[in-house]
């Protein structure tokens, strides 16, 4: 109720619309109705019916009011907790390993079939956090609005990276950023000690089987010492 009022008052439609009313009997839910100051309403009917999907109605009603509202806006900011808002990505912290796209209940984060790409679109977005919480890197910050252009449903980009070829095969499997941020973690750690393990890093996943098996006498996780 606190967030329909938001976006009302924001469109200039005057007046208080929306209050939860507890009545002991029916005549008090009269009395508490006729006692409510009449608020402004939409000049003109919508034609839209409603649907069973609510998501998709609640669309067609903001479109209707943003349409003929008194006071039209682009976006309306609003509170935490609203179900509507952008996402916002450090593109110095994001390695575009697409965990948050996975994450996502409601289609609103995509990758690209052409390049290491990070989309949105807002208007799916229902502001859960889920993409924000699953984030590896703690580089997603959610921002509650509404945002009443036609880029609400449009996918923007929101990170794109350079793709990193496989050092063996040449085919692409991530990002160099991605790439980078493993080697820069596990470098440093004593099984990946010697460059045959590091340059396996640097392989996309089939050529690093096969280069295991041509390299079974390196040392690994799994050689147990034998007891004297
Ligand atoms: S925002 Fe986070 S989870 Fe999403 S692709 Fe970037 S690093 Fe991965
Ligand atoms: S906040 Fe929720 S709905 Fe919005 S992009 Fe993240 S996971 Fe998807």
């Amino acid at each position: 109720m606190g967030h329909a009022q938001t976006v009302l008052s924001a469109l200039g439609y005057a007046g208080r619309h929306l209050e939860l009313i507890v009545a002991e009997d029916v005549p008090g839910l009269e009395r508490a109705l006729w006692a409510m100051a009449p608020a402004a309403t939409v000049a003109r009917p919508a034609t839209f019916n409603l649907a069973a999907e609510k998501r998709g109605t609640l669309d067609f009603a903001l479109e209707h009011l943003a349409r003929h509202a008194p006071a039209p806006q682009e976006q309306i900011p609003l509170a935490a907790g609203a179900p509507w808002g952008t996402l916002g990505v450090d593109k110095d912290k994001c390695t575009l390993c697409k965990a948050c796209i996975g994450a996502c209940p409601a289609s609103a984060l995509l990758d690209s079939p052409e390049a290491p790409m990070l989309r949105f679109i807002e208007r799916n977005c229902v502001q859960c956090g889920l993409c924000a919480n699953t984030c590896p890197e703690d580089a997603i910050t959610l921002t509650p609005r509404l945002l009443l252009t036609a880029q609400a449903a449009q996918a923007v980009v929101l990170n794109e990276a350079q793709p990193f070829n496989c050092v063996r095969c040449g085919q692409p499997f991530g990002t160099k950023q991605m790439i980078d941020s493993m080697m820069g973690r596990l470098g440093a750690h004593s099984m990946f000690a010697g460059g045959g393990a590091l340059r396996r890093l640097q392989m996309c996943a089939d050529c690093r089987v096969v280069d295991m098996m041509e390299n079974k006498s390196e040392a690994s996780i799994l050689d147990v010492p034998k007891k004297p």
